[in-house]
Order: C-alpha cells, then structure tokens, then sequence
C-alpha cells in the first residue's frame, strides 16, 4: 500500500514522561508506516523548555497560527517538585496557559463513547462537548479577609475621568470580600469559538448563567453571545438546521440530566471547570477524553485530556510493566490529521482518521483494553494489554481495515 500524502505540515508539539513515551509508539505503529507524515516537529518536553527557555512553546504556538492545525502530547506543569527534578532555570509557566492565551482559544472537550464503558447517566446516547470559558471570573479574582466593622466599596476610575462606586457591604464584623473581572473581548471570543466549534460538528449549542442574580455582569454574557449569534451566526445556523439555546444554569444542568446528549454545552470559567469533571467522569475516564482548543479564526490544537500520567512513567523508567491508555492521545493525532485533510481538500487523509480512530474502538469492543478500561468495563472475560501491546492490537486491526 502507498503512504497517504499530505501537502500542509501539521505542527507537532511532543511532551513529556508517560505520554511522550506512547506518542513515540503511535507514530512508529499507528502514523508512519501509513501516512508520509508532514509535521513540523517542537519538544515541548520539560528539558528542551528549560535549555529554550520556553521560547519552543512560543515557536510551537506561531508555527499553530501559520499551519493551522497542531497535536500536542501532554506536557509537565512544573511546580517546586519538578524545579530540583529537572534542575530548572525558571518555572515556567503551563504550556497550555501561553498557547491559549497566544491563540485567544477555548477549550473543548469530548468524550470518547465506546461499547462496554457506559455512562452512568443511562439516558445519554451522545457525547456532551464542553466548551470552557477560559479567561477571568473567579480565576482572576481579587480576594481580602476582612478583619472586623467597616465598609467595602467597588470603585471603578475610568481614565477619562469617569467615576462609579457601589457598597458592597457595611460590614458590623469580620468577613470576606472577592473582587472579579471578565473583557467583552474575550467574551466575544468566547462566543465566536463556540459558534464556530457549532457549524464544525453540526450540533446545537446551549449556553447558560445566572443572568437572573447576576444582572449585569452574567447578563454581559447572555448580551454578548445574543449579538454575535444574531449578527455572525443565525443565518448559517438556520441553513444548518442548528439551534443556538441559552437558559438559566440551573436549568441547563436540569436539561442536560435529561437529556439524550449530542450537543455542545458552553459554560462560563468555574462553571466549566467543575461540570467538565462531572460529565467527563459520568462518561466513563478521562483517558477516554478529547481535547480540543479552537481560536475565533479557526486554528485548532488537539491533545488528550489527561497529563503526562508520571505515576506510570516511574514505573516505566524501573522496567516495570505499564497498562496506560493511549486512546484520547490517539484521537489527538486523528483529530489533527483529519482537520488537516478538511483544511486541505485531502479525503485520504480524512479518511485514514476515520478508519484509526475505529481499529481504535474495535480493539476495546472485542474485549482489548489497558487496565484502567479493565477496571470499569460491563464486559466479563477482557483481555488487559501492556501499553505497547494495546497499541499493537490497535496496528493490527488497522492493517485489516485498510
Ligand atoms: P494525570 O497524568 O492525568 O494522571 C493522574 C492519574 O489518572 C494517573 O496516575 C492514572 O491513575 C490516571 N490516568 C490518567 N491518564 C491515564 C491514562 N492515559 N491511562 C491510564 N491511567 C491514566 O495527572 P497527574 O499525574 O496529576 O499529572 C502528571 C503531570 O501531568 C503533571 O506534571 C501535570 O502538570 C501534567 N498535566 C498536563 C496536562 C496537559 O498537558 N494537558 C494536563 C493535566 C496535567 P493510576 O495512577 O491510578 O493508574
Ligand atoms: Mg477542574
């Protein structure tokens, strides 16, 4: 069989520990031997971040904006563990954090259904994509104990001139006062990703805040997705036979317990964070997660959900036997090339994603899977794989349905 060409570079960003370590076997197994791979290579593992100092995650990130399209391996988040670790100059900051805010993205996440992993809301058929705000509220919160009687104001100083100031509390004793921000910028942003995100997959879009409390700042965000809607989207949303939805937050959850699945639910910062957790859990793993960051102009970077999964690694580097799930680290690679071959007019390559990102889910369906699977599986009588065994699995039936 002829390698599959490509005619753009995906832009590859490697990572670190476990996961560059199955990035390594799905190129040799499941990428290489099929596709004349173009991709213009970045390590973004912790050691070639240090010697660069961090300038490859800034490389990486251009080179996403010139091509397009990128995959990215999980990488480490150093913290004061990792600084004597590795023997860092600095610690650098979360790649992930300089690349979304470089590409003004958001996060979405899916996940990956398969037979025998059963979400334990019994009614979802479909997948829910979470589309995570990821910019200000809580997260860029300002915060102050406060230490007995007294008054809190919010003041705002615009540099015209302009002067707006509120109590927020006469405070008799001892409490506590937050202060938070958003940008309409970036809520807009926000809103284009989503409804961008929308046309790519063809689904429906709920979107939900406590606009009813929160008058003016969560009302912001119902305003603002309404305008961009109305004004950029309505008309390509209507010819789709899309819906665009915004409810109260409490409602949404209620809906989406009832619901059958299938849609893309875009949340707030905090609100994201946690019901990522919830859904993603409720679905089964995260190692069965995609992940996915989408600029307003469209420029996607694909990753799994997970981190480098060290836990696995240590074990790995002491010659043990390692069970780790590469399947979300697959469907980034499948979601990339396939984006890639829309981008491009190039079917075969669209094609190969489809057919790998099945072998992948016919291995787990006939009974093959990494432990963790294993340990959650409704099926009786699995056969647990080694890392490298799981991914050969997959090569073989690969190799038959091609
Ligand atoms: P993690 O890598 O997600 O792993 C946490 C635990 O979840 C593992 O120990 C393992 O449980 C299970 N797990 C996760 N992925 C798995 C997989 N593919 N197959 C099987 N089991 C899996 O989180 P962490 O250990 O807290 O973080 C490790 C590093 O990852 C940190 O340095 C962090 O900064 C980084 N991180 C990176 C990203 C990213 O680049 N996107 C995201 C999150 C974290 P058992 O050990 O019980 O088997
Ligand atoms: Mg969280």
């Amino acid at each position: 069989m002829d390698k599959i060409k490509m005619t753009t570079p995906i832009v590859e960003m490697d990572g670190d520990e476990m996961t560059r370590i199955l990035w390594k076997m799905i190129k040799d197994e499941l990428i290489n031997p099929f596709i004349d791979l173009k991709s213009e290579y970045y390590d973004l593992g912790l050691e070639h971040r240090n010697e660069t100092n961090d300038q490859v995650t800034i490389d990486s990130a251009n080179a996403t904006k010139k091509y397009g399209v990128a995959v990215k391996c999980a990488t480490i988040t150093p913290n004061q563990a990792r600084m004597s670790e590795y023997n860092l100059k600095e610690m650098w900051k979360s790649p992930n954090g300089t690349i979304r805010a470089m590409l003004d993205g958001t996060v979405f996440r899916a996940p990956i259904l398969v037979k025998g992993i059963e979400p334990c809301v019994k009614n979802w058929e479909k997948p829910i994509t979470l589309a995570r705000h990821a910019y200000g509220d809580v997260y860029k919160n300002v915060e102050i104990i406060v230490p007995g009687k007294g008054v809190a104001k919010l003041v705002f100083e615009g540099e015209d001139g302009e002067r707006q100031e509120q109590i927020i509390h006469k405070f008799e004793g001892p409490g506590i006062i937050q202060g938070m921000h958003n940008t309409n910028a970036s809520i807009e942003s926000f809103a284009r990703a989503c409804f961008t995100y929308a046309i790519a997959l063809k689904q429906d879009i709920w979107f939900a805040t406590k606009d009813t409390i929160s008058k003016k700042y969560d009302h912001t965000f119902k305003d603002v997705f309404t305008e961009i809607y109305e004004k950029e989207f309505k008309a390509k949303f209507e010819e789709l036979g899309l819906e665009y939805f915004y409810t109260l937050i409490d409602d949404a959850v209620a809906r989406v317990m009832k619901s059958k699945g299938g849609f893309i639910w875009a949340c707030k910062n905090y609100d994201g964070d946690v019901m990522s957790d919830m859904v993603s859990s409720a679905f089964g793993s995260l190692a069965m997660m995609t992940s996915v960051l989408v600029s307003p102009d469209g420029v996607y970077e694909y990753e799994a959900a997970h981190g480098t999964v060290q836990r696995h690694y240590y074990k790995y580097l002491k010659g043990e036997e390692t069970s780790t799930n590469s399947v979300a680290t697959i469907f980034a690679w499948t979601g990339a090339l396939r984006k890639r071959g829309e981008l491009d007019g190039n079917n075969e390559l669209m094609k190969f994603a489809d057919i790998l990102e099945k072998a992948t889910l016919d291995t787990i369906e006939s009974g093959k899977m990494t432990k963790d699977l294993a340990l959650i599986t409704t099926f009786k009588d699995v056969t647990v794989l080694n890392s490298g065994d799981f991914i050969k699995a997959i090569r073989e039936n690969l190799e038959k349905a091609l």
